[in-house]
């Protein structure tokens, strides 16, 4: 089978699988590639709306019309109260594991609620924290708790954080991604291979057999 440009999560699709997140407003349908859905809860997002949104997200998820729940998550530097984001987050890792479905996760400066959430959480083997770039022990920490890793656009910063610790992501939890970025997905592959010291066909290969254990597409 041909490798692809596999995109775990995105807002403007292009080449290849992308799992795309509607979260913020028209999407864009590539002329090229192949276009799956996501749909959560950003803590950005969190208003009146809320649990009518959580039905949308039970309904799309029984009837088959997504591949993964979220972005969902815990953010620090928004509005709504903690309490508040780790009722939502919870309650849609609830329904990911329900689902069989992976969780796309988006956390800033709350991983260590994240974790405890995680440990909670009855089934949490699909959980993807989306757009890592965090300190080596954070690293190490999601790692032993199951996470996925997923890369995306701070690997094109040589001074980030997630550049330096690419090489330390094992080949079995890498994911890629563009999420809202300028870069292309060819560009992140080839950007992450470079860094691991691969070729982007083996990189291609990695996060093929990654999607595949996790999405049923
Ligand atoms: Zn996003």
């Amino acid at each position: 089978m041909p490798q692809d440009w596999i995109n775990i999560h995105t807002h403007r699709p292009g080449k290849g699988v992308n799992v795309v997140d509607p979260c913020l407003g028209n999407v864009i349908m590539p002329g090229e590639g192949s276009v799956y859905f996501s749909l959560g809860i950003h803590p950005m997002h969190i208003d009146e709306a809320a649990e009518e949104k959580l039905s949308e997200i039970e309904r799309a998820a029984a009837e088959g019309r997504i591949v993964a729940v979220g972005e969902a998550g815990l953010d620090r530097n928004v509005a709504a109260p903690m309490e508040v984001q780790l009722e939502l987050f919870e309650r849609q890792a609830e329904m990911a594991g329900r689902y069989e479905l992976p969780l796309i996760i988006h956390g800033v400066r709350a991983i260590p609620e994240l974790i405890t959430a995680c440990k909670k959480c009855r089934s949490h083997e699909k959980w993807i924290m989306h757009g890592f770039n965090n300190r080596r022990e954070i690293l190490e920490d999601l790692l032993r708790h199951g996470f996925y890793i997923s890369a995306g656009r701070h690997v094109m910063n040589e001074e980030s954080q997630v550049y330096r610790l690419l090489p330390e992501i094992p080949a079995d939890r890498l994911l890629i991604e563009t999420d809202n970025s300028d870069f292309t997905i060819g560009e992140i592959y080839g950007q992450v291979a470079r860094r691991r010291g691969i070729a982007v066909e083996e990189l291609q290969h990695i996060v093929r057999m990654n999607f595949d254990r996790l999405f049923k597409w």
